[in-house]
């Protein structure tokens, strides 16, 4: 029997980063995948492909709707050819799945393709896709299992028209009308995509804005450009019926008043949230506790009840994000190395690729006036940028929040072009506790998105905006 210092069930970015770290710490280490590609939600049926599917997209949308402004003819008609666009997404999945297998080999990483389940706590059986089975024994174990689309209890996703994003990401055609169920990142960007290529896009959202978690200035500012974009948008339905009539789907919702309302569409995507999963893991067999929305339970060390088991990524409490699970992958990699690492949960940022796109790190508004905490507030929009007017990227704006004394960022929050970058300049600053002041004394290159930030920071230090 192989024997190994730690074995990590699932490929995802928790489980093949944690693999990579402890592999470069010295430890011998197994990674079980029960799929024959590596990469887990996140490259397969999540990040990538759904980026790469926004990117085809957006290209199509720019000649269709902005090419001729800026005095680009193309003569004849602009066409979308879906099989071609989805099967270059396919290879962008694929290349970048085999670049995961090539960092296992790099590192030295035994990789397990098959279905893992705990024998006991330090031994795993792997039922190989081959009908075989194979057992390995671990000093330590790392659960990496992720998550897998949700749905309502009365709907049934039949995959074929009732779909959820991974049907949603190989559709094979465009549809007519696409009711999206959930108002949040996924059901967003992905309507996006079918919107930018014809359809008619209907999103049915049960709170009372899009993008309900985020700072409700975001929403707002989302909600309005969607709408422009021509999304129908329906906030505070509350979906009670999900049917199929041939090739219709019928959504029946409640309003906030209580009057039903009738959606017809050809596709209906439900995005209403991801559930853990644990399926066929057998964490009993191992005495590992699930707590009652069935994540994995586990402590600030990310350690499960039995001491040699720890649980990383989607499967555990916490954003569900590739970058959150990486953070924690390393973690664990690291705790096992007797190291001290730690993670800023206040510091993950998270990102909707929609264009706009909207991001943000730390507290929004809401939060801080809940805690009662005094602060100030800078907001710059991207329209009075020569960056954004030079490439037409007018909507949005940069939000930051700061402490009413030590002037401390406390937030930032942006909708505009490129803000899934721009962001990373708001989390160092806010990494190493930079005021306001500090943001908006740096100089930042000018023409670009990124002076927004530091207006923003102008504004919050003292409302002294250069540019507005
Ligand atoms: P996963 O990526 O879910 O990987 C778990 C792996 O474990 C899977 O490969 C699974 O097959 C395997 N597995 C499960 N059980 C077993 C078992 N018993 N034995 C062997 N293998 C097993 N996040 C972002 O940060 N940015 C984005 O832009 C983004 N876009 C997304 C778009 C979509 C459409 C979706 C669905 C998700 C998106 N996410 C995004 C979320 C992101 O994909 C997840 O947060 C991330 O993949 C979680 O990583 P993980 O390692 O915890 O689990």
């Amino acid at each position: 029997m192989n024997q190994y210092d730690v074995a990590i069930i699932g490929s995802g970015p928790g489980g093949y980063v944690a693999a990579i770290r402890c592999a470069q710490l010295g430890m011998k280490t197994a990674i079980i995948e029960k799929y024959s590609t590596l990469g887990g939600t996140c490259l397969n049926v999540g990040c990538i492909p759904s980026k790469a599917l926004l990117d085809s997209s957006h290209h199509y949308h720019d000649a269709v709707k902005h090419f001729e402004e800026h005095g680009i003819e193309i003569p004849g008609e602009v066409k979308v050819n879906l099989e071609k666009m989805i099967a270059r997404k396919q290879s962008v999945v694929e290349q970048t799945s085999s670049g995961v297998k090539f960092l296992m080999d790099k590192n030295k990483i035994d990789v397990y393709e098959g279905l893992g389940s705990f024998a006991d706590a330090t031994h795993i059986d792997i039922n190989k896709n081959d009908g075989s089975t194979e057992q390995i024994e671990a000093k330590n174990i790392i659960i990496a299992t992720g998550s897998k689309p949700s749905t309502l209890p009365f709907i049934e996703i039949d995959k074929e028209r009732i779909i959820t994003s991974t049907e949603a990401l190989k559709l094979k055609e465009i549809p007519k009308h696409l009711v999206v169920i959930g108002g949040g990142v996924i059901g967003l960007e992905l309507g996006q995509v079918y919107r930018r290529l014809g359809s008619e896009v209907t999103v049915i959202e049960f709170m009372d804005r899009i993008i309900p978690t985020m700072d409700a200035d975001l929403s707002k500012e989302l909600n309005k450009v969607l709408k422009k974009q021509g999304f129908k948008i329906n906030a505070s339905h509350k979906v009670k019926e999900v049917t199929r009539d041939g090739d219709k789907v019928i959504v029946k919702a409640d309003d906030k008043k209580g009057k039903e309302v009738v959606f017809e569409a050809d596709y209906c995507l439900v995005s209403v949230g991801r559930r853990p999963y644990t399926d066929g893991l057998n964490a009993d067999k191992a005495g590992v506790k699930l707590n009652e929305r069935g994540q994995v339970e586990v402590n600030d060390h990310l350690q499960t009840n039995v001491s040699n088991i720890y649980a990383i990524g989607d499967v555990v409490k916490g954003a569900m994000l590739a970058h959150k699970a990486e953070e924690e992958g390393v973690m664990v990699a690291e705790i096992l190395a007797g190291q001290k690492p730690h993670i800023d949960y206040n510091l993950i940022p998270g990102v909707v690729y929609t264009w706009p796109e909207v991001a943000a790190v730390g507290k929004t508004e809401a939060e801080l006036k809940e805690a009662g905490v005094k602060y100030k507030a800078g907001k710059f929009p991207m329209r009075a940028l020569g960056r954004a007017r030079a490439s037409m990227d007018i909507d949005g704006f940069v939000k930051i929040l700061a402490d009413a004394e030590t002037d401390e960022v406390l937030g930032v929050h942006m909708v505009g072009a490129r803000v899934a970058d721009l962001i990373a300049e708001a989390v160092t600053a806010m990494e190493f506790r930079a005021s306001a002041e500090d943001i908006s004394r740096m100089s930042h290159a000018h023409p670009t998105y990124a002076e927004a930030v530091k207006e923003a920071a102008l504004m919050a230090t003292d409302n002294r905006p250069l540019h507005v």
